[in-house]
C-alpha cells in the first residue's frame, strides 16, 4: 500500500486521532496552567462547542464524503493544477502546497470579516464569551461548508501533493486548537514562538470586542501574512486579563454559548450595509 493509499484510505481515523490528542494535551494544559478565568462554566462550554464540532464532522462526511484527500487525489488523476503539470521536487511541492494552502485561508479570513453575509456565519466563532480550546474548532457548518468549497477550488488549481492535504489540514488543525487554548505561557517563550506559528497571546487579540483589534491578526497558523499585510498588532489595549473576548452586542448565553442559539446566530438581526467592518452595527437592532 503506497502512503497515498494509506491516506486515502484512513483520512478520517488520522484526523481524528490528532484532533484527540491535541485536545487532550491543550485541555490539560488549559487546567494546570490557565491564562483567564472563564465567564461561562466548562461544562456548557465542552458540551455546546465540541457539540457543534461533531454535529460538523458529520454533515460535512454526508455532504463531502472523499474530502480534501480525495479531491487532491482526483486532481492528480486529471493532471489537474499547477504542481500536477509542473515537475518539481517531492518535498518542494509539499512545502509549497502547505504554505498556499495556509495563504489562502488566511485570505478567506479577512474575507469573512469584511462581506456582510459572510461576517453573519464567521460570527458564530467570534460570538465565543471565553476563548479556550474548544473555540479553535467552533464555527457554524455553513462556514465550514464553504471553507471546504475554497479548500477544493484551491486543491484544484495547484494540484497539491495528497501528503501534504493530509499534513496541511492535520497541522492547521492543531495550530487552531493551540492558539485558541486558554493557557499562559512565558513571555520570552511568545515572543520566539510568534515567529513561527499564531500564538495564543496573538491570536486572543482577534476575538477582542474592540473592531480594530477584532480587524488584526487573522492567520490562524503562520504568522507571517499578519506582518506581511499590515494586520499584525502585537498587544490587546485592556491587557489579556482587562481585555472583553467576544462581540458587543451578542452577549445573552442562550444565543451565544449554546448550540442551538449558535446555528440560529447568522439568520439573526437586520441586514443593513453599515455591517461592513463595524461589527458592533452588524446586530445592531437588538
Ligand atoms: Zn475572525
Ligand atoms: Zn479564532
Amino acid at each position: 500500500m503506497s502512503i497515498d493509499e494509506f491516506i486515502l484510505a484512513n483520512e478520517v481515523t488520522i484526523r481524528l486521532g490528532f484532533f484527540f490528542g491535541i485536545f487532550a494535551v491543550m485541555a490539560a494544559w488549559e487546567i494546570l496552567a490557565p491564562k483567564r478565568a472563564l465567564t461561562v462554566s466548562k461544562t456548557v462550554r465542552w458540551v455546546n462547542n465540541l457539540g457543534l464540532v461533531f454535529f460538523n464532522t458529520f454533515i460535512l462526511r454526508l455532504v463531502f464524503p472523499a474530502a480534501a484527500v480525495g479531491m487532491a487525489a482526483f486532481a492528480s488523476e486529471q493532471g489537474w493544477g499547477l504542481l500536477n503539470y509542473y515537475q518539481v521536487p517531492f518535498f518542494v511541492a509539499i512545502a509549497v502546497s502547505v504554505i498556499a494552502m495556509d495563504f489562502i485561508i488566511y485570505l478567506q479570513h479577512v474575507m469573512v470579516h469584511a462581506v456582510p453575509a459572510l461576517w453573519r456565519l464567521h460570527r458564530v466563532h467570534h460570538a465565543d464569551l471565553d476563548y479556550d480550546v474548544t473555540t479553535g474548532a467552533r464555527f457554524h457548518t455553513i462556514e465550514i461548508i464553504l471553507s471546504m468549497l475554497i479548500k477544493f477550488a484551491t486543491i484544484i488549481v495547484l494540484g497539491p501533493p495528497i501528503v501534504a492535504v493530509i499534513i496541511f489540514e492535520v497541522v492547521l488543525n492543531a495550530t487552531a486548537m493551540f492558539n485558541h487554548s486558554n493557557v499562559s505561557m512565558p513571555k520570552g517563550l511568545d515572543r520566539v514562538l510568534r515567529w513561527f506559528v499564531v500564538t495564543p497571546d496573538m491570536h486572543r487579540v482577534h476575538h477582542s470586542v474592540e473592531d480594530d483589534e477584532a480587524n488584526s491578526n487573522f492567520g490562524f497558523n503562520l504568522p507571517w501574512w499578519d506582518r506581511l499585510f499590515g494586520t499584525y498588532r502585537d498587544q490587546p489595549r485592556g491587557g489579556h486579563q482587562g481585555m472583553t473576548i467576544g462581540i458587543h452586542n451578542y452577549r445573552s448565553t442562550k444565543q451565544v454559548s449554546w448550540l442551538p442559539g449558535m446555528l440560529a446566530l447568522p439568520f439573526i438581526g437586520k441586514v443593513n450595509s453599515y455591517a461592513i467592518n463595524r461589527r458592533e452595527w452588524s446586530g445592531g437592532d437588538e
